[in-house]
């Protein structure tokens, strides 16, 4: 292993990406491939991809971080809670293991993007860093001190399985966790377009509600007007909870300025505090969060 040069694998629903990072955080190759959604096909992949990043940049890897939709189990070391199930009930870090024959950390994608984005991303030089994503769900981390905390049960910063704080009667929805009123099912850019589609009857993608309310649809900039005030809700928890000093917003809906620029003022009325000075700002990396901090889960 060349010193501070590191891989990592994202593990997407619909993608598979690889890359290799020097020790100031740059790319030194990536390369993407479709998820082929088959478990075993998932593994040949994962190998096809390390195997083609070490042959460009001449490497070898002693070590792979990959981050993945869901957990390991601390109990079991089985995956749980991945939206794509057929990673659900497997020996994940074991089969990566054997089939790399080299050992491989895996950590939550979103707790990745927060690890990101705290070393050198939106959060860098923050004490606390607590990460959320608002894409097709919901996810969050949390990083104090640079360090990623996961938790005695491996779900630090689940936030998005929390409850809606402060319901009104109206506000009432069913998770495909099982569990009632998620912020996921409020928050994320489909529980945004769920929302949407309730209350007009129109059927929207997220990306179609933002881009109707810029053109001054009344009923699209109420839909966004609700959302803001769910996210502040869900924000102000955190803050309660942890006061980060940085809350870092990515995911598919973190491109809409009109989410990131409101949130701060949806949640500062929750807060329970005089002051205020939680920083909530947009990821630096986009959509290479993920696979950036995949690749810090090993020591240089
Ligand atoms: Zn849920």
């Amino acid at each position: 292993m060349t010193h501070g040069v590191r891989i990592s694998i994202d593990l997407g629903g619909t993608k598979i990406e690889a890359a290799v990072l020097d020790a100031d955080g740059l790319f030194i190759d990536r390369r993407r491939v479709a998820n082929p959604g088959d478990y075993d096909a998932m593994l040949d992949t994962v190998v096809q991809l390390v195997e083609a990043s070490e042959a460009e940049t001449g490497h070898r890897f002693d070590r792979v971080g990959v981050g993945i939709p869901g957990s390991p189990s601390p109990a079991t070391g089985l995956v749980r809670n991945a939206n794509s199930i057929w990673l659900n009930g497997r020996s994940l870090q074991g089969d990566l293991e054997r089939h790399l024959n080299r050992p491989v950390r895996l950590a939550n994608d979103a707790n990745c993007m927060a690890l990101s984005e705290a070393t050198d991303g939106a959060g860098a030089g923050a004490r606390s860093v607590f990460g959320v994503i608002l894409g097709t769900g919901c996810g969050g981390g949390l990083v104090l001190d640079g360090r990623l905390i996961e938790g005695c049960n491996g779900v630090a910063g689940e936030w998005g399985h929390i409850p809606l704080p402060n319901p009104t009667p109206d506000e009432d929805t069913l998770c495909w966790c099982g569990r009632r009123n998620c912020l996921e099912t409020w928050i994320s850019g489909s529980g945004l377009a769920r929302d949407h589609a309730a209350v007009t009857g129109q059927t929207l993608t997220a990306h179609d509600i933002i881009a109707a309310a810029r053109s001054g649809d009344p009923a699209a900039e109420a839909t966004l007007a609700r959302h803001r005030d769910r996210l502040g809700r869900g924000l102000a928890m955190v803050v309660n909870l942890i006061d980060p000093e940085v809350i870092v917003i990515a995911g598919g809906l973190s491109n809409a300025p009109e989410i990131v620029d409101g949130a701060f003022d949806a949640l500062r009325p929750h807060v329970f505090s005089d002051v205020v000075t939680t920083r909530v700002v947009r990821a630096d990396h986009g959509d290479s969060s993920g696979v950036r901090g995949a690749a810090w889960l090993w020591p240089a």
